[in-house]
């Protein structure tokens, strides 16, 4: 017989069957988290800002800049996350980059994926899924770039090639601390294109774990448009 990887998975799973990531209580196969666990799963629903993803309370009937967007240019057409960075998601999301619990990238893309199933991503076509970068320090720090992992499993599930073509150049403390206006000036001049890169026409579609602001991925969407990319849309598993 021959021995493929799920023929592996299959043999693991009857070793250790399956359980939830955050109680242990065991599920299906292929889940990642119990009922009840999924259930505490915060979900951005209607209404939020069309452009980064922001929810409000209430209901807005027209269309106007959210607080987070007011004031400032963002450079990505939108930015759509699925999720809240909350509870479950964002505790999964810290082991996942911090926690070097790298398997929890499945669970973080099945996030990530459904995503796409936005109305401003929708049906859109992309050329190239685009990771954002980690700084060269960060990287050997960390081990991975979890964008980048994010990136290749949602290629593969989406069939749109997964390119690293940004580097990031300038080494930033942590964002966490600072306010808007700071990321955005710590920001500037942190990317650029990877020599011989080229995204002239393409429409690219911006991956990362999460969205917090919206300054990394508008600075990334900056200089993807200005090499001459035709549109740079995001997506994130989560947002702050
Ligand atoms: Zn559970
Ligand atoms: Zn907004």
């Amino acid at each position: 017989m021959l021995a493929t990887p799920s023929f592996f998975r299959g043999v693991a799973s009857l070793l250790y069957p399956p359980s939830c990531t955050i109680c242990s209580a065991s599920v299906n196969s292929g889940e990642y988290l119990c009922g009840e666990c999924e259930a505490e799963v915060s979900r951005i629903v209607p209404p939020f800002c069309a452009k980064c993803s922001e929810p409000f309370d209430g209901a807005i009937t027209t269309i106007f800049a959210c607080a987070n967007c007011a004031h400032r240019v963002l450079h990505f057409d939108a930015a759509v996350s699925a999720y809240r960075s909350r509870g479950i998601v964002r505790h999964v999301i810290l082991n996942f980059k911090y926690g070097r619990q790298i398997h929890l990238r499945h669970l973080v893309a099945r996030w990530l994926h459904s995503a796409l199933d936005d109305e401003r991503l929708r049906g859109r076509r992309f050329d190239v899924v685009v990771p954002v970068p980690l700084h060269a320090t960060r990287l050997r720090e960390r081990g991975f770039n979890q964008a980048n992992l994010l990136a290749e499993l949602l290629s593969a599930q989406t069939s749109i090639p997964s390119k690293p073509l940004l580097d990031r150049i300038r080494y930033t403390t942590t964002q966490t601390a600072l306010d808007r206006s700071e990321r955005m000036e710590n920001l500037h001049n942190a990317f650029r294109l990877r020599k011989n890169a080229d995204v002239r026409g393409l429409r690219v579609l911006l991956i990362d774990d999460v969205l917090t602001t919206g300054s990394t991925l508008s600075e990334c969407a900056r200089v993807l448009k200005r090499a001459g990319a035709l549109s740079v849309h995001a997506a994130t598993a989560a947002r702050a």
